[in-house]
């Protein structure tokens, strides 16, 4: 009996494109610990179980425009170069991915700058290196290591290590003989369950660079590319919030030079990221902000900004004001009690020089200055770290000193008390400072009166005595104090005594 088969379709079945190179899945996409090209490629060949040179030479070099040498790949391609996007593509072509550009920094291309951006050599965090050995995943390099800004892990929060700790060479990002996790010079494993050498040497500031980039990558595949568009719109959101639309302020509290600040501001250029990420840390904008264009306007991201602007108020800047503003703030001031300096008023209102008050009004600012200067409180003319002295100390200083026989000049008391000048003391005394010039003159006037009758009497002496004998016999101590006599008698004198007495040469007349 024949037996009944079923029919057979003869129609052809569809098989898959076959991809050229084995289809591996990248590590860790979506997350920070998301792998890079380089380490990709370094896997690829480890499938293929050939060296990274050989897959390059005899695979892929045909597709890469301008290829010199497989020894000379950077980790440039992990960036945002136009190179990374070569690479991207010729990987994605033979291994039939579609998401091969989230192990490079492309989908940020927009918002980051090659420069400062991509490291030159191979760095590594040894334990997370151990960690996956010890769990039995596969080991790779992770996209974080080759960025430079990055210095730490945040998942162990330990300092990457650059040299071998075997042969302690430092090691290229890729070489021809490079494995995962291994010295591709001396082919060591690299890894460690003990913290590395440097521990304790990670400051906060590189903690938050690590865990700011982790988050940009965990994000990579919902980027935008309109970087300078969403710098802009957050910089103009928190210029708008923070400091009443002062950009120079906000360039101020965010550390960085007013002229870079403003032309991110005005989107007229993107960051180059060591700069970006020193304003995003002193602002506390987290660069996921930049990203996505939204600022964080929840209770705890206000708070961080207000902290953050406060610290920098407290160094001096203040919003804007308009002429208005100004006017008003002056109009206060001229009437305050005690009267404060133009200069302090300045200081309060966020400026270094007072100019722009004077632009506003510069009537009210005279009027300060007056009121100012009336009020004696001024410290120009006092000596730097001088204490404020009360009138009464002023006084008895001056009373004492036109007790004297002989008072001590305006300006010697004026300098023991701290002044620079004598003005502070005759603007408050005029009549004491006077009565003290007038004695002084007076007690001057008596003194050269008794030398030159003391002068007269030593000519007629014979022998006739020195200068010194003569000066001795008045009272004072040295030859010093004569300038006061009469000049005429003191140069007869001089030369009688010297004709006749001792060669004096010294005494000059
Ligand atoms: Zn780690
Ligand atoms: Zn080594």
């Amino acid at each position: 009996m024949q037996p009944n088969f079923d029919s057979w379709d003869l129609t052809p079945v569809a098989i898959p494109v076959r991809s050229r190179l084995h289809s591996i899945e990248p590590i860790g996409v979506g997350t920070p610990f998301v792998e890079s090209l380089t380490g990709y490629m370094i896997r690829l060949a480890a499938a293929h179980a050939v060296r990274v040179s050989d897959l390059i030479e005899h695979e892929l070099r045909a597709s890469i425009p301008y290829f010199h040498s497989a020894a000379k790949i950077p980790n440039a391609i992990n960036g945002v170069n136009e190179n990374a996007r070569n690479w991207v593509s010729t990987f994605e072509r033979f291994t039939l991915r579609d998401n091969l550009q989230l192990l490079t920094l492309l989908p940020f291309a927009s918002l980051l700058k090659t420069p400062c951006l991509i490291r030159r050599e191979r760095a590594w965090c040894p334990r997370c290196y151990e960690s996956r050995r010890a769990q039995g995943h596969d080991v790779y390099e992770q996209l974080l290591w080759s960025l430079r800004p990055v210095a730490v892990c945040p998942l162990h929060n330990t300092p990457l290590e650059n040299a071998c700790p075997t042969c302690h060479r430092r090691l290229r990002p890729l070489r021809a003989v490079s494995r995962p996790g291994l010295c591709s010079r001396c082919h060591q494993w690299l890894g460690s369950p003990q913290p590395p050498t440097q521990q304790g040497r990670q400051t906060d500031y590189q903690t938050w660079v690590a865990q700011q980039f982790g988050q940009l990558l965990e994000i990579a595949a919902f980027a935008q590319p309109n970087g300078k568009e969403n710098i802009q719109k957050v910089l103009i959101g928190y210029v708008g919030s923070f400091s009443a639309g002062n950009r120079s302020a906000m360039a101020e509290a965010a550390g960085c030079r007013r002229t870079s600040f403003c032309s991110w501001y005005k989107g007229a250029s993107t960051a180059r990221v060591d700069l970006l990420l020193r304003m995003c840390h002193e602002l506390r904008i987290e660069l996921t902000s930049l990203v996505t264009g939204t600022i964080p306007m929840d209770p705890e991201a206000v708070a961080r900004a207000e902290v953050a602007m406060q610290a920098r108020r407290r160094c001096g800047v203040f919003p804007q004001r308009n002429t208005d503003q100004i006017r008003a703030a002056l109009l206060l001031a001229s009437e305050e009690q005690p009267a404060p300096s133009i200069s302090e008023v300045a200081r309060r209102l966020g400026y270094t020089t007072a100019t722009r008050l004077y632009v506003a009004d510069s009537n009210t600012c005279k009027l300060i200055v007056r009121n100012f200067n009336e009020s004696g409180r001024g410290h120009w003319w006092r000596k730097r770290g001088a204490k404020f002295l009360d009138d009464s100390v002023i006084r008895r200083a001056l009373d004492e000193s036109l007790a004297l026989e002989m008072p001590l000049p305006v300006n010697r008391s004026a300098k023991s008390l701290g002044f620079e000048t004598e003005s502070p003391l005759t603007a408050r005394f005029p009549d004491l400072c006077l009565a003290i010039k007038a004695k002084r003159t007076n007690v001057q006037v008596a003194r050269r009166i008794m030398a030159a009758s003391a002068l007269k009497a030593a000519l007629s002496e014979d022998p006739p005595p020195t200068v010194e004998q003569v000066a001795a016999r008045l009272g004072y101590a040295s030859r010093n104090t004569t300038h006061i006599w009469e000049p005429k008698a003191l140069g007869a004198l001089g030369n009688v005594s010297r004709r006749n007495i001792a060669p004096h040469s010294q005494f000059q007349a």
